[in-house]
């Protein structure tokens, strides 16, 4: 495997940052993943357009021109024999003697990985579905920014697992969902009404979330934005959650109750077919 570490492609068991890069000491950096799918790179301009204003937001420079980032990432993607799986990439504040403020004349890190995936087993996941475990929001207030910092998101999902679930669920003060620890939530009325969360409130705003109201159009589907409580999502006709990795994922059981018949719902998993000929493809 090949990684790109600061202007180099290397060797990725030989792939190091330094010591005291601030992403390893405070979290201070941001990331993204996009989807590798049939050879294509599936919405990057979108995910490039989220990691600038993520960068912005944390006064952090372009780490490398905006237009040579994508040149980049198709290199990791075709150096590394990818044809289905992801691209991530990490950009840190850079390498300075650790102290809290912004270290003057600091350049950024970049860092980029990628590996493949086995579509097969994404679709067998999506014909079983996923079961959720709900745990209370307890992350800080800027989760719009897609920073590295994740570790409420890492014992969410840690506290899933045990009890036997593939993603977590951060559940505001008001009883409603916010969304996973990595993905976005969703739940379908009996009425076969769309229903997620303004990501103004909240939540990071998902890619896969954003096409997927253009997939929905598509398919002539009504979304309506708004908070959903964990009993109407258990009530609901289905349920599902969006990432880049997981596109649409049906989700048959919330805290080990069964949603609808226990088995994932047509109109997601439509969605989830729909998906890939309406995001936008870049070859890779
Ligand atoms: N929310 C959180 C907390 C996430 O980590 C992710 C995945 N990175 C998402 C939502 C989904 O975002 P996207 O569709 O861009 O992958």
């Amino acid at each position: 495997r090949i990684a790109y570490v600061n202007g180099r492609y290397v060797a990725h068991a030989d792939a190091f940052v330094h010591i005291e890069d601030r992403g390893y000491q405070f979290a201070d950096g941001v990331y993204e993943v996009c989807e590798v799918a049939r050879g294509f790179i599936v919405d990057m301009p979108r995910h490039l357009g989220r990691l600038n204003r993520s960068l912005t937001e944390l006064s952090i420079d372009w780490p490398v021109t905006r237009g040579v980032l994508p040149i980049i990432l198709r290199e990791v993607v075709r150096r590394n024999h990818v044809t289905d799986g992801l691209v991530y990439l990490q950009v840190t504040r850079g390498v300075a003697s650790r102290d809290f403020v912004f270290p003057a004349g600091t350049k950024p890190s970049l860092v980029v990985t990628a590996r493949k995936a086995d579509p097969a087993a994404a679709a067998k996941r999506a014909e079983g579905g996923i079961k959720v475990l709900t745990v209370p929001e307890n992350r800080w207030d800027r989760v719009d920014i897609k920073s590295v910092g994740l570790l409420p998101n890492v014992l969410a999902k840690q506290k899933a697992k045990e009890a036997g679930a593939q993603e977590a669920w951060f559940i505001d003060a008001d009883g409603t969902v916010k969304e996973g620890g990595s993905s976005n939530a969703w739940i379908i009325t009996r009425d076969g009404v769309l229903v997620t969360r303004p990501a103004e409130h909240g939540i990071l705003r998902g890619i896969t979330r954003t096409t997927l109201f253009e997939v929905a159009a598509k398919l002539g589907l009504k979304i309506e934005e708004r908070g959903f409580s964990v009993a109407e999502a258990k009530a609901a006709r289905e349920v599902f959650i969006s990432s880049a990795t997981t596109i649409a994922m049906p989700v048959v059981a919330i805290d080990g109750a069964p949603v609808a018949n226990g088995h994932p719902g047509s109109i997601t998993l439509s969605l989830r077919q729909a998906f890939f000929d309406v995001a936008e493809k870049s070859p890779a």
